[in-house]
């Protein structure tokens, strides 16, 4: 795994997110692994409002705040101003929550992929609309309470690792905030390629997940630990899971947040064991396991 010195800080202080928000501490490991030749498209979400707003913005690159659906266009233009200009060097990225990457943005996500645009795409997912006041998304997971599921939504969340697979595109990621290393090379290596990039984040939020702020990691971690987040990677078509976990019992996932207490853990076993049986057959035993859980 190549590193480089990550002491960039692009995210200051004082920004707007709640107390042990995931969605801020991953754009700041974003922005250690891009460092400061990045621009950031930003549709409607949490980050509308973290970001603050000039003078005061806590991101020290340039950025621009769009609607839900036209994120991906604009920085298509973006990278062609830029290339125009003779700074193609610049990385352009959409910065995007889950309703406008897997709902109401999702036609121009998938515009742009299929037209293989060379921007990077990252999807900072906390699994609701925590900024509108926790609405169920289609990356809502089953049994989770929202304020529109308060008995917990009946559907599963919708798989958009496979629909972007789909796309053919060059890359594609998953991260998480509990292994750095992890989410940082992963960075690194997607700003290399040349080409739609696609980059999902599990960011927790303990406002809409109802946890307690200082465990925002551990929950990170413990979703990876029981094989619901699987960290991997997809390489021109070829995956490859990049940390093993260790599947510990799943009721430690569901236990460590309040917008579970209707979860039926069988039912989340079943559906991992699915999962799990889904990503081995796509990547075919090529496990590049840096750190064995
Ligand atoms: S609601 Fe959740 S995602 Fe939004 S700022 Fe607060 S902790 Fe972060």
């Amino acid at each position: 795994m190549e590193l480089k010195d990550f002491s960039y800080e692009g995210l200051s202080s004082g920004h707007l997110a709640c107390a042990g928000c995931g969605a801020a501490l991953a754009m700041r490991l974003a922005l250690k692994a891009l460092g400061d030749k990045v621009r950031v498209v930003i549709p409607a979400s949490c980050w509308s409002v973290i970001a603050g707003r000039h003078p005061d913005a806590s991101l020290k690159v340039p950025m621009m705040h769009s609607t839900f659906e036209v994120a991906p266009s604009i920085a298509t233009g973006m990278k062609a101003a830029l290339r125009r200009l003779g700074t193609d060097h610049i990385t352009v990225m959409v910065w995007a929550g889950d309703g406008a990457t897997y709902d109401i943005g999702f036609g121009s996500l998938s515009a742009a992929a299929e037209r293989n645009e060379d921007i990077i795409y990252v999807c900072y997912d906390n699994e609701a609309y925590m900024n509108t006041g926790v609405q169920r998304s289609s990356s809502t997971p089953q049994s989770a309470w929202t304020t529109t599921t308060p008995t917990g939504k009946l559907e599963r969340k919708k798989d958009i690792i496979t629909s972007m697979f789909a796309h053919r595109i060059p890359y594609i990621a998953t991260v998480t905030l509990a292994y750095p290393e992890d989410f940082m090379h992963k960075f690194q290596k997607a700003q290399k390629i040349k080409g739609f990039r696609f980059i999902l984040v599990l960011a927790p939020c303990p406002t809409g997940w109802r946890f307690e702020e200082s465990r925002t990691v551990e929950i990170s971690r413990l979703a990876v630990e029981t094989g619901v987040f699987p960290l991997l990677e997809i390489e021109n078509g070829i995956w490859k899971i990049t940390v093993r976990p260790k599947m510990i019992e799943i009721g430690s996932y569901l236990k460590s947040q309040g917008r579970f207490q209707h979860a039926d853990p069988e039912e989340w076993k079943r559906a991992v064991k699915d999962q799990w049986d889904f990503i081995e057959k796509f990547a075919g035993g090529q496990h590049g396991c840096d750190s064995a859980l």
